[in-house]
């Protein structure tokens, strides 16, 4: 049997553009039906949404800042009455707030470690619940290899993303006698508009760091993102997937 989400119901926190809207339209195309949050870009999650509904699916897209818990709550209690469970989530929405260390100021640090990893908590613990309810689900973390490997400039990031890979293992083993398993996928150096602003030298030196030669798509990130949600991977829990090329091997 190939790999179907055919009936399951699924969560793309950030999916309004990169990373999480390639996720959330991977998850569609396999069969699921998919909600979508987002922070600012009201037009942009709209349009993901008619995507989803134009590939046969049922979309939900929620305005909701990941920092907030009682938000992630109203989120996911609002995808519980309208489809009745939540089979899948996962855990996208993130920022970058570079700078040298000497230089970072304690807002850099708090709006990245809120954001990345704060977030993290609000989503897995307002979606424990219904999950146990419906005997199982599959969570998803969207970490990084920098939270593997540490980059210069990146202390905030990395932290978060170191972060996110412990607190999946804990969870994972909390919950696994529930059938609730929890993964992390951790991209190397994916073209969105968060890699957009590095300059032509970074670029170049991340190319030649990466085995593979080249950046990655979003679409390649969506592909493991799938395998995990899906039953293809129903014996692994508290692993961590590197989507980078070879570049932290
Ligand atoms: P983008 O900047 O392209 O997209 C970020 C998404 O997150 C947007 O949908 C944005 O919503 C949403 N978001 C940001 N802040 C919040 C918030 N407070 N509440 C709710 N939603 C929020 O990023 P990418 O697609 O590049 O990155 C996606 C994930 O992948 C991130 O966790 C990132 O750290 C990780 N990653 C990315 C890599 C890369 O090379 N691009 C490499 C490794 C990891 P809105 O549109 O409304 O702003």
């Amino acid at each position: 049997m190939g790999l179907s989400l055919e009936g399951k119901t699924c969560l793309v926190t950030g999916g309004s553009r990169g990373i999480g809207k390639s996720i959330a339209l991977k998850l569609a195309e396999l069969g699921a039906d998919v909600a979508i949050t987002y922070a600012r870009s009201a037009d942009a999650a709209e349009q993901v949404k008619s995507e989803i509904e134009a590939l046969g699916r049922k979309g939900l897209a929620f305005q909701a800042d990941a920092v907030d818990f009682a938000q992630a709550e109203e989120v996911i209690n609002s995808i519980t009455s309208e489809w009745g469970k939540l089979d899948v989530l996962v855990n996208n929405a993130g920022i970058t707030q570079d700078n040298l260390i000497l230089r970072m100021s304690e807002d850099q640090w708090d709006a990245v470690i809120t954001t990345n990893l704060k977030s993290i908590f609000n989503y897995s613990k307002a979606v424990a619940r219904p999950m146990m309810k419906n005997r199982g689900g599959s969570i998803i973390n969207i970490s990084s290899v920098v939270g593997i490997s540490g980059n210069a400039g990146q202390t905030n990031y990395s932290a978060s993303k170191a972060g996110i890979i412990g607190f999946t293992k804990s969870y994972a083993k909390e919950l696994a006698s529930r059938n609730i398993r929890a993964n992390v996928i951790a991209p190397g150096y994916i073209l969105t508009e968060m890699t957009e602003v590095l300059d032509e030298k970074v670029l170049d030196g991340i190319k030649e760091a990466t085995p593979l030669g080249r950046a990655g798509d979003a679409h390649e990130v969506a592909d493991a993102v799938a395998f995990l949600a899906s039953d293809m991977s129903t014996y692994i829990t508290g692993e961590t997937i590197r989507v980078d090329g070879g570049m932290a091997m």
